[in-house]
């Protein structure tokens, strides 16, 4: 067994326990704050340009997925034939 993947994915869910959604930008943030880190210092005009970026961060990683698989299936296709042609 991985000990340090275990220690990481026990801090991981550890602060994942004491996070809570942001009613206003959506974002976690930990639930022991007052207000959120992420947006309670911003107006609603630098809110909105905020989260206009988190999609488009989101909608960058979708193409991002697809190289991978993409290439995930080339690699595993050159090894079957790899595997076929000895
Ligand atoms: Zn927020």
């Amino acid at each position: 067994m991985d000990l340090g993947g275990m220690v990481l994915r026990a801090l991981l869910l550890k602060d994942q326990l004491h996070t809570k959604p942001c009613k206003r930008c959506g974002l976690h943030y930990d639930d022991r704050e007052l207000k959120c880190p992420h947006c309670s210092e911003l107006g609603p005009d630098a809110l909105q340009a905020m989260l206009k970026g988190k999609e488009l961060e989101r909608e960058g990683n979708i193409p991002m997925g697809r190289v991978f698989l993409l290439v995930g299936i080339v690699l595993a296709a050159f090894v079957l034939v790899g595997v076929l042609a000895l």
